[in-house]
């Protein structure tokens, strides 16, 4: 069975253009043209995945996307911004979009991106990597990190990440020690097999430091290696 795309996008050229790769691509697509009706198409059709445009009529792409994260309805969504200035805002909020990417796109980047974000979602599912997870606990410092379930507390105080932050943390831990560049990381926990936009790792690693280091401008678990990449590293008095 193919997968359902929604695509809530107001400009009929983009909107017809995306429908008409996606279904080239295999893909089943329903089309909104405001906000509103996109929301409705998400909640009532549960699609595979959402295209989700930031400038919308009647409801806006931040306010869905809030709104089906509130929901605690987990469908990927890659959220369509007209700028490069409206990207960098968005990626400040934390929508828990799954990724962004910025307008003008050409049709094999959204193929691209389409099915990294659906074969990273499908393969969280896959059971057989629930073997790898299973009772696995990662402390680290006050660290305290389980994977299988989405938690992490810091000195027993529990961390509140969005699904992509997680997963990120998840990969440093697994890598401790290691230098990791920004491309490592975009292909490891984005999937990306073509160079994307790496201000979306920094802006990652940035919102984890929020969290997780006593000063951000200090920081002793995730240190940046100038020029290169990050590391993650057990801090050493904490
Ligand atoms: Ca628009």
């Amino acid at each position: 069975m193919s997968k359902v795309i929604l695509v809530v996008e107001d400009e009929i050229s983009i909107a017809t253009l995306l429908k008409y790769n996606l279904e080239k691509a295999g893909y089943e697509v329903l089309l909104a043209h405001d906000g509103k009706e996109g929301l409705d198409l998400a909640l009532e059709k549960s699609p595979d995945l959402m295209l989700l445009d930031l400038m919308l009529p009647t409801m806006d792409g931040i306010e869905i996307c809030k709104e089906i994260r509130s929901k605690k309805i987990n469908i990927p969504i890659i959220m369509l911004t007209a700028r490069d200035d409206e990207f960098d805002k968005v990626l400040g909020l934390e929508l828990g979009a799954d990724d962004y990417m910025t307008k003008p796109f050409s049709p094999r980047e959204v193929i691209a991106r389409v099915k990294a974000v659906l074969r990273r979602f499908t393969s969280s599912f896959e059971p057989e990597q629930e073997e790898d997870l299973e009772n696995k606990t990662f402390q680290i410092g006050k660290l305290v990190v389980h994977p299988e379930v989405y938690e992490a507390f810091l000195d027993e105080q529990p961390l509140e990440f969005t699904p992509k932050e997680f997963e990120l943390l998840v990969y440093l831990i697994e890598n401790k020690n290691r230098v990791l560049t920004r491309d490592q990381l975009l292909s490891a926990v984005w999937h990306y097999d073509f160079a994307g936009d790496t201000r979306i790792v920094d802006v990652h690693i940035s919102h984890l430091r929020e969290k997780i280091e006593e000063n951000s401008r200090k920081p002793k678990y995730i240190k940046t290696i100038r020029g290169i990449g990050y590391k993650f590293e057990e801090p050493k008095n904490v």
